[in-house]
Order: structure tokens, then sequence, then C-alpha cells
């Protein structure tokens, strides 16, 4: 297997066919770890070989998740001061060069079947049980070069007899009868290479000393493995990780959960419990900790301790994360990260948020407790922006209201009782204490005054505390609404 001394120098090397889904986002997380943890380097490398489906829009999607998911690479091409990602598809001549070599010293050979030949081969296996492992027909060397002059081929890897054995970093021994692996297509007939023939010829020249990807490509691997023996190289090691399923124990899809880490982003998933969640699929700190950071990652990841069995994505215990990460927030950052959004549902400009800052933040520390995704904010606060005479009413709360048949007057000599502390500009601990006294000088119950008040205020049947939302609102807008109140209410 590898030896020690080998530089570490790990890979993420996406299909840029759609955009980061969790599962890439949860490879390339883990090889950044390891990289990060053994002092290596971290590399990405855009795998655009199938162009059919490549686009660039993809990999500029696939780009943009892991910045946002702070995953750093190491090298690249210079763009603008910044490493760009290593592309195969400008790579196309050093695979060529090496196919040549391997046809000329027999590693590799032509095959000139034609589709139809194949496909009577593939109805053979099928009819007759037989395992579907094509059957080299390989031709004499000068015949083979003769025919190339006119007939179409494929590149074949010749695939010894025997045995194919490799330690997974993650499950250990594994080892494949050779027998069931197909002499596989390096090159295509239009000249393209394959997958299998580009990642090794990429993961040896950037000298990748380990391979960590996911379990489906598990079968990829002895034929990878016999290309580095038949090359005289020294494999790297490889690691495969156990798929993401379901809740319903499914490979995870579009239907038991959203795939796109793009997605979660839009919705208003911090980052970090992003990063902290993907941890959790396959890994663990230990027997107890959920919540950790990528530096608890990067300090303890050994790919042993990675599970074998698929994990199963459990969308409610991220949203969970998710608030937890969202309430641990420092308020002044909170308000920044949910400045988009706020900006994104109308309520304001980035300028007005921006000029009112101090504003902004003790509204947003209003739902702090309550919000779990930057997105869920703000629905919350949208009462702080309405014009006064039109809060939303939420029925609930208009009912909650007019529970109370003295509503009207109480709003009313309520008013008149704060009038000359909205003049004055009291604080809300003061308006606070005096409204209970207040409350118990009247002889009313709390939810006589509250319940209708905070409907006028706010609309909502809940949320955070009246005397915070009066001091945010300002006096004018808490006069205004309780005028309005008083015929909205009647
Ligand atoms: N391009 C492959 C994929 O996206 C990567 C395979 C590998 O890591 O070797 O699945």
């Amino acid at each position: 297997m590898t030896s020690s001394n080998r530089k570490v120098r790990l890979r993420f090397a996406p299909s840029p066919t759609g955009s980061l889904h969790i599962g890439g986002a949860r490879t390339a997380l883990f090889n950044w770890a390891y990289a990060r943890r053994h002092g290596g380097r971290f590399i990405l490398r855009i795998e655009d070989t199938d162009r059919e489906r490549s686009t660039p829009e993809h990999e500029a999607a696939v780009l943009e998740g892991m910045r946002w998911l702070g995953i750093d690479w190491d090298e690249g091409p210079d763009v603008g001061g910044d490493f760009g990602p290593y592309r195969q598809t400008e790579r196309f001549d050093s695979y060529a060069e090496l196919a040549e070599r391997m046809v000329a010293d027999g590693t590799a050979y032509r095959a000139f079947d034609s589709t139809e030949e194949i496909q009577a081969m593939r109805e053979t296996w099928m009819h007759s049980g037989q395992k579907p492992v094509y059957q080299g027909r390989d031709l004499d060397p000068e015949e083979s070069a003769r025919r190339a002059e006119s007939d179409p081929f494929v590149l074949r890897f010749r695939v010894p007899e025997g045995t194919t054995r490799f330690t997974d970093m993650i499950r250990g021994e594994v080892s494949f009868d050779n027998g069931e692996v197909d002499d596989w297509v390096m090159v295509r007939s239009d000249g393209t290479p394959t997958y299998n023939f580009v990642v090794v010829c990429d993961d040896t020249s950037m000298e990748i000393s380990h391979v960590m990807r996911g379990e489906e490509h598990l079968t990829n691997t002895p034929k990878q493995v016999l290309l580095y023996e038949a090359l005289g190289l020294e494999p790297p090691s490889f690691g495969h990780f156990p798929l993401i399923l379901g809740k319903d124990k499914k490979k995870l899809s579009k239907r038991t959960g959203d795939t796109a880490v793009q997605s979660y982003r839009e919705k208003g998933y911090p980052p970090e419990a992003v990063l902290n969640f993907l941890c959790l699929q396959g890994w663990a700190l230990d027997d107890k900790t959920e919540i950790f950071s990528v530096q608890d990652l990067i300090g303890h990841f050994d790919p042993a301790d990675v599970s074998k069995g698929g994990s199963i994505f459990d969308p409610e215990k991220f949203l969970w994360l998710a608030g937890e990460y969202v309430r641990a927030s420092e308020v002044g950052d909170l308000a920044e990260r949910c400045l988009p959004y706020v900006v994104a549902a109308g309520l304001a400009t980035e300028a007005d948020l921006r000029e009112r800052r101090d504003w902004f933040e003790r509204a947003v520390a209003t739902e702090q407790e309550r919000i779990r995704l930057y997105a869920d904010l703000p629905a919350r606060i949208a009462y702080l922006f309405a014009r006064d005479g039109e809060v939303v009413y939420d029925p609930q709360a208009e009912k909650n209201a007019r529970k109370h048949a003295d509503r009207l007057d109480t709003l009313k000599d309520y008013l008149a009782w704060l009038e000359p502390h909205l003049q004055a500009g009291s604080p809300a601990e003061e308006v606070r204490a005096r409204t209970r006294d207040w409350v118990g000088e009247r002889g009313l119950k709390f939810p006589q005054l509250f319940q209708p008040l905070r409907c006028a205020l706010t609309g909502a049947a809940g949320g955070p505390d009246l005397f915070d939302v009066m001091e945010l609102l300002g006096p004018q807008a808490v006069r205004k609404r309780l005028q309005a109140a008083a015929e909205r209410l009647a």
C-alpha cells in the first residue's frame, strides 16, 4: 500500500453535471479535513469529460457551493490571483500519449467490435446467465495497426488473470476476482477517454496519495488498481464512504430530502450547520457530541472511524442543528447573515437596513430564539415593516383579542396611560414594570391587555416581548397601531 513517506495529497473530483450534491460535499469535506489534518494538499479537479452533461453553470455552482462551505483548495491554474480548478478536458493530450504507450506495450489493445457484435454478446450473457464480462477479441499487433487505419475501434485495458486486492481505509481488506472485471474501455471510438482511465492518469500526475470517494465507485477501484499495476505505479490508498440514505433506507433522492447544497443555502441554513451535519453522515466525534466544528473534524478525522453502513439523512435533525447554530450566533453576525433574506423578502432595502443597523440587530435579537433558519426571519419580523393601519392580523391573534369584551376600552385607556411614556421615550424595562402595575390596579388579568395589544402591534398570536416590540416600533407606530385597532377590533 502507500509508503509512509509519500506526501499527503488529496483531491475532490466532481463531475459538473449538476450542482454540488450533499454526498459530494461530504466527500469534499472529508478529503479536505484529512489533507488539513496531515498538513497535506487538497486539489479540486473538475471531471468534465462527459461533455454532454457537463456545463460551465454546473461547474460554477459546484465552486460556489464549496466556497460557501469554506472548503478551499491549494493548487490550480492561476485565475486572477486565485486558484482555478483543474479540468480534465484541458488535459486530453496527456491521456492520448499514455494510451498510445499502453497499446505499444500490450497492456491495452484495440477492439473493433461493432455495436451489433457487442449487442449480441450482451444477449448471450443474458440468455446463458453468464457474467457480463467482455471476452477479449484482440488481434495480433500488426493486423490491429492495419485495421486501425480504416475501422473504428475502442481501446480496452487488458485485465490479467488473478485476484485484485487493496486495503480500503474504511472497509479494510477488499478483493475482487479479476474474472469479474471486464476488459474495460479506456478510450471510446471517438477518441474520448473514459472515467477509469483519466482518473488514474490524473491521480498519478497529480501525485494523489489518498483517494476517498463514495461507495458507488467501489467497483471501479479494482479496474484502477489493475491499471496502476500495469503502469508499474504504486496505487494511492483508497477509501469508500457509505451511501447517504434517505429515511426510507434507499439512496438519498429528491423525494426523501433535498440533495443540493445550494437549496440549503437558499433556505437559510447556516453553512457551519451544514458542515456539522455533513460530518455526521458516517462519522462522529465521539459517542455523544453532535454539535462540533470543522476544526474538531480536522483535529480528529480518521477514515478508519467512518461507518461502513449507510448513513441516514434525517431532515428534522438537520433543521434542529441549524436552529442550534442560529441560537448560538453572535447577534451582529446573525443580523448580517439574515440581511439578504430580509431584502429578498422585499421588507427593506439593504441600504435601509445598514443605515438602521442597531435597530435591525435588536429586531433580529427578538427572534433569535425562535428561528431556525435565516429565511425564517423575514416572515417573523414583517410586522415591523408594515404600514401601521395594515398590520396583517393572524386569525388566531384576532380571535384571542376578541375574546375580551372590554378590549376596546382597555386599549384606549392603555394608550392614554402610555402616551407620556411614549413621549418621554421611557425604556422597555420601565414600561414593562409599570404596565404590570397598571394591569393590577385596574383589576385586569394579563391576557385582557396583552392579547389585544399583541394583535394590534404585531398581528400575531405569539412572539417576542411586547415591550421590546414597542421600543422597536417607536412611539408613532405604537400610537397609530393602537388607534387602528380601535376600529379593526371593534
Ligand atoms: N467524477 C467522479 C464523480 O463525480 C469522481 C470519482 C472519483 O473521485 O474518483 O463521481
